[in-house]
């Protein structure tokens, strides 16, 4: 065994999508919205900002973190619900970059944001923020470099108002993080297949069934079914379940999970404190 911290960690802290509810409470698998975050060579890396943010917040603010990257995979509520809420943009010792690449109206990040936080849906805007915070505009495919070392590479989704899918690398590991993505069924989509190519974990967007597709036709979600092919097709040994309907019980979501293991073993429901370690690609070598 070695000391050495992972390449990649990644933590869940809400998997949840649409509404921050569940109809088990508590439930197994959570309420809160999406939240994923992912540390690498030391730095906090943030992927989306629904209600799982806050606790997420509370952990950098007791462990005095300063540096976060946070990526939005685009804009509807439940993935930035928690962020006035975040706990970090009120510490004048943070430094944040926030990072947003979906909008097809042309609004810059900053503009993005203050359009959300403002009078009356909240009662501050973004000039209450005491942290030092870059908005960075960017176009899905473009490449991030949040730090020497850790590259974030992007791609567009299939959802409605656009959505971009994040792929983090450090240490010859990388894993995705592609969200509210609606598939075609009985089509193959290659420019996703080679984005995903070789990761070694994709968190992907699972609210519904392929039996379930046809009735949400537009809605901009996929599949379990739609994961584990994608998983396959581009040589992924690990899938996380996300973005679960709120109208899902604890029951429908162990039934769910079970189904998606029995076909590809690797698969997982995402909740709140599942947490992966991928080693440095090095230490796996024969000394
Ligand atoms: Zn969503
Ligand atoms: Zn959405």
């Amino acid at each position: 065994m070695t000391a050495e911290p992972a390449a990649l960690r990644l933590e869940i802290w809400g998997a949840r999508g649409t509404l921050p509810v569940a109809p088990d409470d508590p439930s197994r698998f959570g309420a809160k919205t999406c939240c994923v975050s992912v540390e690498a060579g030391g730095r906090m890396l943030i992927f989306d900002a629904g209600t799982g943010i806050v606790p997420l917040g509370n952990r950098i603010h007791a462990e005095k973190r300063r540096e976060i990257d946070l990526f939005l995979g685009h804009a509807h509520y439940d993935h930035v619900m928690g962020l006035p809420y975040f706990a970090p943009f009120y510490d004048p010792a943070c430094r944040i970059r926030i990072h947003a690449g979906h909008m097809q109206d042309g609004k810059t990040c900053r503009e993005l944001l203050a359009d959300f936080l403002r009078p009356p849906f909240h009662p501050v805007g973004l000039e209450k923020f005491k942290a030092e915070i870059d908005y960075v505009t960017f176009r899905p495919g473009d490449r991030l470099d949040p730090a020497p070392g850790i590259t974030v590479a992007t791609a567009p989704l299939r959802h409605p108002n656009g959505a971009v899918a994040y792929r983090a690398a450090a240490g010859g590991r990388s894993l995705v993080y592609a969200t509210d993505h609606e598939h075609l069924p009985g089509s193959r989509d290659e420019a996703l297949e080679r984005f995903l190519h070789d990761a070694d974990l994709l968190v992907y967007d699972t609210t519904y069934t392929d039996a379930e597709m046809p009735l949400f036709k537009g809605y901009g979600h996929s599949s379990y079914e739609e994961g584990i092919r994608l998983c396959r097709r581009a040589g992924i040994e690990r899938l996380v379940l996300f973005h679960h309907s709120h109208k899902r019980s604890d029951a429908d979501l162990a039934r769910i999970e079970a189904q998606a293991q029995a076909a590809f073993p690797g698969a997982v429901a995402g909740r709140p404190g599942l947490r992966f370690d991928l080693a440095p690609v090095a230490d796996r070598l024969p000394a």
